[in-house]
């Protein structure tokens, strides 16, 4: 594996790989790795004949009052976990590198950055695009993969890299949880043991709720439920707890059959946690 920190070093990389590979995967990550994150990296060997693995901390995907400084970097451990998983190239641009002085230009993605996580974080799904736009355009795969456990930002991906022609497949791998059922992420690092107990309440009220919405019972009411039960359990806050139509994540009232998501954020203590379910 090669750990690259340069653009133009990457560049050159990639054009060797390509001459001998005939198909680059990219897998985009802010690093703290955990099984999530190499269950896309084993998907990606296997969409792929070439792994191109990022590890970048976005700053511009980062609130003024969030957890930029104190977001987990385990970049050796990450680095070792890569090259044991047979990754390629691990791109680990410096900030300076990405957004030199004078850089101006934003992404704006409308529609499903709308809502959700997107209101919010103001501005988060701007920063997702504009690093995913400019990490596509620096490794030019021909297919990129993301996690459904980011059900918005796949949403938001998909629908940039449609508008902007961007040519690649972008393939979206189902979550990966915690024998309990908690979903990985690397903001549970965050968590104290009590409320790594408590936050198992996320998953419980999304399938109980998802079972709920299944059995016919009243949307409004089990939502309502659903986010009652996690306040009981020790959530600080809910951001949200709502119903989306899959493709469009227009906010659904009802549902009538076709293909939905629960999308749930809570914050448990200081650590905000999102999670999601299939209809
Ligand atoms: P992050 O490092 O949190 O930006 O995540 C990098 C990628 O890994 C994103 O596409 C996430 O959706 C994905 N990911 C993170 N956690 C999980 C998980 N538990 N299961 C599946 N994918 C995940």
């Amino acid at each position: 594996m090669q750990t690259i920190n340069q653009l133009d070093a990457l560049r050159q990389h990639i054009s060797a790989l390509r001459s001998v590979k005939r198909r680059i995967a990219l897998v985009p990550t802010m690093g703290a790795l955990h099984d999530g994150h190499m269950t896309l990296v084993e998907q990606a060997r296997q969409a792929a004949d070439a792994v191109v693995v990022s590890i970048f901390v976005n700053p511009t995907q980062f609130g003024p009052n969030e957890d930029l400084d104190a977001y987990p970097r385990t970049m050796e451990r990450d680095a070792e976990l890569l090259r044991a998983a047979g990754v390629d190239i691990l791109w680990a641009p410096q900030v300076a590198a990405m957004y030199p002085t004078g850089f101006a230009t934003q992404v704006h993605v409308d529609g499903p950055s709308n809502g959700y996580c997107g209101a919010a974080r103001p501005g988060h799904f701007d920063g997702v695009a504009l690093v995913v736009a400019k990490l596509f355009n620096q490794v030019q795969p021909d297919v990129a993969l993301f996690g459904e456990k980011d059900f918005q930002q796949l949403a938001v991906i998909r629908q940039m890299a449609r508008d902007l022609d961007f040519a690649l497949d972008i393939l979206g791998v189902p979550i990966v949880r915690d024998a309990d059922g908690l979903a990985l992420s690397s903001r549970n690092a965050y968590l104290t043991a009590d409320e790594r107990a408590a936050a198992l309440a996320l998953p419980i009220a999304l399938g109980q709720a998802a079972a709920q919405i299944r059995a016919g019972d009243d949307v409004g009411q089990a939502l309502a439920k659903a986010s009652a039960d996690l306040l009981a359990a020790g959530f600080a806050q809910v951001d949200y707890f709502a119903l989306a139509d899959v493709m469009t994540l227009e906010e659904l009232q009802h549902f009538d059959g076709r293909p939905a998501r629960l999308l749930a954020a809570a914050k448990m203590g200081k650590t905000r946690l999102i999670d999601n379910l299939a209809i």
